[in-house]
């Protein structure tokens, strides 16, 4: 059975490039095979285009920029809401589209839709909103204040844990702001970045807003980080091609905005419930199959009610489905590729070699090559890779400690400092622990914490700037300042 067939509008699968409005070939030949993670099946193609057919994208990219960026705020949103309309009401393919080719269960997809589409009507109603300000004049007969403008066109490198609301949640600030955007999204999933684009099309974005450019990344990404001309780049994706990007932007000297890995503590008082902060932890662990930014990637529990919460989170944890997400009642799905279960494999063998006990998680029981069955790892010490890097899997290492003090330094000890969890009643420790954590954004008995009204970002290497929210439309404007002088005696000027 085809993709298409699967589909009820089979015009969301397309196997182009999307570049001013037009279905691209690429010029030189190539193209790459995407297959579907559960099964191994190749989904469809998608073509690798040419340097001179990246470079077309920015002229168109640059065409229009003049005309959208010259409509009313109010014009722009109507077209955004259109947008938000049709990715509403083709949600099922669109979920379906991405289990496909990330693998996600479907309950799971439909979320990532209405979560991506939710950004899309945010942004565009704060496009609206974007005040300047009247600044009290220092200089006699002079009226001083600020304007915001788009900074120009957005390159848009996006990954695959995502492959949806990681480009409307930038896609929607730009537009909204008056900016044109390339988007680049994983060779993994661009099946549904090219949805998105059909739907931008049929929600009347004009030729040359929204691209779409498929080719080999690093030669891409180089192309459109050394193009003056593309004014911003936001990247989300690991620390490690965050760095490579950062330092191509420079010569440019680009608006950078990054968002990258994380290593979440997820943090147990003493005072909990071991029951319900387990299964917490269970929820906050395993979504995506452990393939997500804000995975609870180290479980510390205070050292009084670890052996409870141990036994709890692997009860729940035995609980969990894997399989096919198309299937129904699956909790997890593959991951992404052999390769990523290699890797957790690895981080596994490394934990256990260095004196980590494995209290659940049989190989052998996995229904395919790149699945993955849960892992809970206990005694998990800070010598082990598991301690440091994103296992992008599923698989859990619980920590026990001692006191705040302690925990708060645990939790700290890592390059990263995207998010972080705390589970605990006591007010004293929430707020102690809270202000201690080099995070930029903490959860406090609540695995939820995402959506388009809060700033999502993080500190040290898990990036820079934040996406949603008030301000996450700000990463594409300037702020113009001017100085009306002459203007003759004003009263309180
Ligand atoms: P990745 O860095 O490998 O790839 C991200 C994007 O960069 C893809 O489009 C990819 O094609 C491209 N790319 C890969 N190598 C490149 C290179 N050498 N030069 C230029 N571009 C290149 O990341 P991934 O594996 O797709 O995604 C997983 C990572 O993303 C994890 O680290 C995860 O924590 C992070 N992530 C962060 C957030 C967040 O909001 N902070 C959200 C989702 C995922």
């Amino acid at each position: 059975m085809t993709l298409s067939s699967k589909l009820s509008d089979p015009r969301l699968f397309r196997q182009y490039a999307y570049v001013d409005g037009k279905w691209t070939h690429g010029e030189g030949g190539r193209e790459e095979a995407v297959f579907d993670p559960a099964t191994g099946e190749a989904l469809g193609h998608i073509p690798w285009l040419e340097a001179h057919q990246i470079t077309a994208a920015v002229d168109a990219a640059e065409a229009a920029f003049v005309h959208w960026r010259a409509l009313r705020a109010d014009e722009r949103c109507e077209r955004l809401l259109a947008w938000y309309d049709l990715l509403q009401a083709h949600r099922e393919d669109l979920a379906t589209l991405m289990t496909l080719e990330q693998g996600k269960p479907l309950p799971d997809a439909r979320g990532e839709v209405e979560y991506g589409a939710s950004f899309v009507r945010w942004f565009a109603e704060e496009g609206k909103r974007t005040f300047g300000e009247t600044i009290p004049s220092h200089i006699p007969n002079a009226a001083l204040g600020t304007i915001k403008e788009p900074v120009g066109i957005a390159a848009l490198i996006t990954p695959w844990n995502f492959p949806l609301a990681m480009i409307t949640r930038k896609a929607a600030a730009a537009m909204a702001a008056g900016c044109t955007v390339i988007v680049k999204p994983a060779g993994e999933t661009p099946f549904s970045a090219l949805a998105l684009a059909e739907l931008a099309e049929r929600a009347g974005i004009p030729a040359g807003v929204f691209n779409v450019v498929l080719g080999d990344p690093p030669e891409v990404s180089r192309i459109l980080c050394a193009e003056d001309r593309v004014k911003a780049l936001s990247f989300t994706g690991s620390t490690r091609v965050g760095r490579l990007l950062l330092e191509q932007c420079a010569n440019t000297v680009k608006r950078v905005s990054l968002e990258l890995g994380g290593n979440a503590p997820f943090i147990v008082g003493p005072d909990m419930d071991p029951r319900e902060a387990a299964f917490a932890a269970v929820a906050a662990k395993f979504q995506t199959a452990g393939q997500d930014c804000l995975a609870a990637d180290r479980i510390l529990v205070h050292e009084s009610i670890h052996d409870a919460f141990v036994e709890h989170f692997a009860e729940r944890m035995a609980a969990l489905t894997v399989g096919n997400g198309l299937e129904s009642e699956i909790d997890l799905g593959p991951l992404i590729h052999r390769q990523a279960v290699e890797k957790a494999a690895a981080i596994v063998d490394d934990a256990i070699s260095k004196g980590a006990t494995l209290v659940a998680g049989d190989q052998s029981q996995a229904p395919g090559e790149n699945f993955f069955m849960p892992v809970l790892l206990t005694g998990v010490t800070h010598d082990m890779k598991i301690w440091h890097e994103e296992s992008f899997a599923p698989v859990a290492g619980i920590t026990a400690y001692a006191d705040d003090d302690q925990v708060i330094e645990m939790a700290n000890d890592t390059e990263y400092g995207l998010a972080a969890y705390i589970y605990t009643h006591d007010i004293r420790r929430i707020w102690k622990i809270m202000r201690a954590l080099e995070f930029g954004m903490v959860s406090v008995n609540s695995v939820k914490m995402t959506g388009p009204p809060v700033p999502f970002g993080g500190v040290k290497h898990s990036g820079l700037g934040r996406e949603g929210g008030v301000t996450g439309i700000d990463e594409y404007l300037e702020t113009k300042y001017y100085c009306l002088g002459a203007l003759g005696s004003v009263s309180g000027s």
